[in-house]
């Protein structure tokens, strides 16, 4: 059976309480939807679609070898997308080493052959689906310092979906080079 499967950073317990906290101010709220539970909140990176076990275990190959240097993001802008009804959290500045690192996962995904969609990247946190634009929503940027780039599954369930990490990328060692 093909999986669900798409790369992400996934973010650690610090960045997921203090993302959970703006969900649930009330400007959030207000917007109402589905908010996202905190263990699923993510940054996706590429989105990959169902994929064969064959694929998959190359990807957990690849990925595993693929040298991701800790980022530190600062979300420091909301955002809404109206046709989907997405409500999240951005960047007004992308570090440039970040769009180095997504241009270079780029090129790894398309030696095993899968190709960018070409909608572009647009780096972002899903706060809340089928939601409405948060009024007024003033807030401390949130800085994440991202290691974790992550190959991971998703199951559609009726409750939501459920996400498992398969593999995590290998994070350059830079205080060992120092
Ligand atoms: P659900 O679709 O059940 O509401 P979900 O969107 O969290 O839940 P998936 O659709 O499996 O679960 O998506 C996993 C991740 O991939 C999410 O970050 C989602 O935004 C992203 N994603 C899904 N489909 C696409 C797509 N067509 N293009 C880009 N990103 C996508
Ligand atoms: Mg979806």
């Amino acid at each position: 059976m093909p999986r669900r499967l798409f790369v992400a950073l996934w973010p650690d317990a610090k960045v997921r309480r203090e993302l959970a906290m703006l969900q649930a101010r009330s400007e959030m709220r207000a917007a109402s939807g589905r908010t996202v539970p905190a263990k699923n909140i993510h940054m996706t990176l590429r989105f990959l679609g169902d994929v064969d076990a064959s694929q998959q275990r190359a990807l957990e190959a690849r990925l595993a070898e693929f040298v991701f240097e800790p980022v530190t993001l600062t979300l420091d802008r909301v955002g809404y997308w109206p046709r989907s009804g997405i409500l999240w959290l951005g960047l007004r500045k992308t570090p440039r080493s970040f769009n180095i690192a997504a241009q270079r996962l780029s090129t790894e995904l398309r030696a095993l052959g899968f190709r960018a969609d070409g909608r572009g990247f647009k780096a972002h946190v899903t706060l809340a689906r089928d939601a409405g634009p948060a009024k007024h929503f003033v807030f401390n940027p949130v800085t994440w310092h991202a290691r974790d780039l992550v190959l991971a599954a998703s199951e559609r369930l009726p409750q939501g979906a459920r996400y498992t990490v398969l593999v995590r990328s290998g994070t350059a060692k830079i205080d060992c080079i120092r």
